[in-house]
């Protein structure tokens, strides 16, 4: 992703309502956050928010956080919620964080979230920082400590070195594979409601097939 140091975009982040200064704080508590028990579904790496702000207009009795490690592109999907705020039709059920992922266990109860999603996630190709790519089996554990029982883990990717290396992942993560394709848009069951991601877009608008797997979380041995 092509980052500019947008001036200005810690300190707009940190004065929106949008925005939660010191997640750890709500550990456990994310129901006070948006005044309800619905589920709360989370995007890790959301970018500008494309995705996230449009599943959260159509489902809105779902909660979404996306979780974005970068002020600068943050704003952006800020700034998309925000729009709506002054609307007859304005999104409330979406919050976000400036965050690294790997805290996360720091910031979610065991099992409060319902949903994972992880989109075109960066690749970090050498082999020893495998550890960072966030459909890991070291991000799964993290992930299958936050989600509640059967919770599930989307991840959508055109990097086909980065989706075979995940799939070897998912056993030793803890998950179990619910759906797979390697051309989600040709895939008529798995696309059904597909919600394009700014990468999404594109990448396939240059002819890479998209991949996709759903997992669940396997019941903890007793
Ligand atoms: N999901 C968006 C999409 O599909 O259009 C953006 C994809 S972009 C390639 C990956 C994003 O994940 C970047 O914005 C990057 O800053 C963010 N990211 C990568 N690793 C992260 C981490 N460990 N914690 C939080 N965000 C991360």
């Amino acid at each position: 992703m092509r980052l500019r140091n947008i001036p200005g975009s810690r300190e707009k982040i940190a004065d929106s309502q949008l925005t939660i200064d010191r997640p750890e704080a709500y550990k456990g508590k994310w129901k006070e956050i948006f005044g309800n028990d619905h589920p709360i579904r989370i995007e890790i790496g959301c970018g500008k928010g494309q995705f996230i702000c449009q599943l959260a207009k159509e489902n809105p009795d779902i909660n979404y956080i996306g979780i974005e490690k970068f002020s600068s592109v943050l704003i952006r999907a800020i700034d998309k919620i925000e729009e709506t705020l002054d609307t007859d039709r304005p999104i409330t059920n979406v919050r976000f964080l400036r965050l690294e992922a790997e805290i996360i266990t720091d910031v979610f109860e065991k099992g409060e979230v319902d949903r994972v999603y992880l989109n075109f996630s960066d690749p970090w190709p050498k082999a020893r920082h495998a550890k960072r790519r966030l459909p890991s089996k070291e991000f799964l554990w993290r992930y299958k400590i936050i989600l509640k029982e059967e919770g599930r883990v989307e991840f959508k990717t055109d990097n086909r070195e980065l989706f075979d290396f995940a799939l070897e992942e998912v056993e030793a993560g803890g998950f179990k594979m619910i759906a797979c394709t390697f051309d989600l848009h040709k895939d008529e069951e798995m696309n059904r409601g597909n919600i394009m991601t700014e990468y999404e877009e594109r990448f396939s608008a240059k002819g890479n097939p998209i991949c996709k797997y759903i997992l669940q979380k396997k019941p903890e041995k007793p």
